[in-house]
């Protein structure tokens, strides 16, 4: 049994009309009246037009959940904004395989984020390089000084950096500042404490600071979540070894490795949108740190344990936040929040692994078996229709003829359509 007293395991959950899906969400989530109402609105221009430039209205996305899903022992429904079919259905069904064997289970690090100075100019760099490291506490001082509401949270300015880079400039001194932002994204954090810091650093070595910002590498702040996956689920041993032979293209291949992590980016993309977090900066963070070893591989791990079942396992770096940025303006995204029942930003970063995890075994697990298409072609062909001019009923009855023989293309769905 769960920590949630409520389950998150529903089957048929897709055949629901909508209104019953949003009753079952309301109900798991305990969502008032006036939370259900922001499901059917639209972001309000005043809002948005405060949100970015240029603002002419706003650019709707749908927004469904996915169920299934056990994480460190507790029942979640995760939200998520996306474009892509199929996409919510896979990380359902791949939460109920996991959910056999116990769910998912997740570590995480300290919220830790770097900022980066770029100092240049500099004679001596070995000297100067040792004169901000002697300087440390000034400098922690200094950052800290700049945001007291982090500090108060236990948060702040914890450590300093110091790397030495040859460069077509000759050679430079790039200071790390590392920083325990809480449940704070931190980029906003972090820049504001790099800039006040070039000052004191210039007057320290001498050289002229250019670049003061926040790296998106955030490999101080990683999340690492696994899950077993019931081998008779799956449908055998030679299923499972199916599985481990399409993931070892992704360990030693670039190409596929690009393809697999597409394939966790389309559920941590999904859930990181409709909690109104920086997805830019996940998929910047996941994609370097996907190539740290000088080899551009996968952010997945698979084997097999002792029961002929499948582990699974993923490592990523995870800069979410739950206060500030978007998050917190964005209706949708606050509604998104409290489904997920989330109090802190390291529990959203374990949901986040957990789902990408889940994406990227239902997506090899279909590629290792059925393929891709089979999935996609239901609402693929529903969008067929649409794209041949089919109206209400219609479009049912055209994807319908399209699946049943198997080829989904245009001018068939025109011709059915005229009969
Ligand atoms: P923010 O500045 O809006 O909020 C963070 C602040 O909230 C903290 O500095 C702190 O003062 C306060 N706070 C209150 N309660 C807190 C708590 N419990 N834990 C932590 N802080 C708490 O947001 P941010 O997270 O610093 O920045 C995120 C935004 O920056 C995003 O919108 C992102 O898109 C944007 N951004 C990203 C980049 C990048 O990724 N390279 C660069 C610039 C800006």
């Amino acid at each position: 049994m769960s920590k949630n007293e409520k389950s998150s395991m529903i089957s048929g959950f897709y055949k629901l009309p909508v209104k019953k899906r949003v009753e079952f969400v309301k109900n798991f989530a305990d969502l008032s009246n006036e939370d259900e109402k922001v499901f059917s609105s639209c972001l309000n221009i005043e809002t948005a037009d405060r949100m970015i430039e240029n603002v002419l209205g706003t650019f709707e996305l749908p927004l469904g959940v996915a169920v299934n899903f056990v994480i460190n022992g507790k029942d979640y429904i995760i939200p998520m904004a996306t474009e892509e079919s199929s996409v919510v259905a896979a990380a359902s069904n791949a939460a109920k395989i996991a959910r056999i064997k116990g769910g998912f289970k997740t570590e995480c690090s300290k919220p830790l984020m770097i900022g980066q100075l770029q100092l240049l100019d500099v004679k001596d760099v070995a000297g100067a390089a040792q004169k901000i490291i002697g300087h440390k506490k000034q400098l922690l001082d200094l950052a800290n000084a700049q945001d007291k509401v982090l500090v108060d949270f236990g948060g702040g300015a914890k450590d300093l950096e110091v790397r030495i880079l040859d460069s077509p400039l000759g050679k430079m001194i790039v200071t790390h500042l590392i920083v325990d932002v809480r449940d704070a994204m931190g980029a906003n954090a972090v820049n504001t404490m790099c800039e006040a810091l070039a000052p004191m650093i210039e007057e320290l070595t001498g050289g002229r600071i250019r670049l003061k910002i926040l790296s998106n590498l955030a490999d101080k702040r990683i999340v690492k979540a696994c899950a077993v996956f019931d081998k008779e689920k799956m449908g055998g041993e030679s299923v499972v070894d199916a599985f481990l032979e399409s993931y070892t293209l992704a360990a030693v291949d670039p190409y596929r490795a690009a393809t697999h992590n597409k394939g966790i980016m389309n559920g941590i993309d999904a859930v990181i949108i409709a909690t109104g977090n920086d997805s830019r900066a996940i998929e910047s963070g996941a994609h370097a740190y996907a190539a740290r070893t000088g080899q551009y591989t996968s952010l997945t791990h698979y084997y097999k344990d002792k029961n002929g079942d499948l582990v699974g396992e993923i490592e990523i770096p995870m800069a979410v936040g739950i206060v500030g940025g978007a998050g917190n303006i964005h209706p949708k995204a606050i509604l998104c929040k409290k489904i997920l029942g989330i109090k802190t930003a390291k529990e959203l970063s374990e949901i986040v692994a957990s789902l990408g995890l889940a994406q990227n075994f239902a997506a090899v697990f279909a590629l290792s078996t059925v393929g891709i298409q089979k999935g996609h072609m239901s609402l693929h062909a529903k969008n067929i229709a649409v794209m041949a001019g089919a109206k209400g009923e219609e479009i049912e009855k055209v994807a319908e003829q399209l699946i049943k023989e198997g080829e989904i293309k245009l001018d068939r769905a025109k011709e059915i359509l005229k009969k």
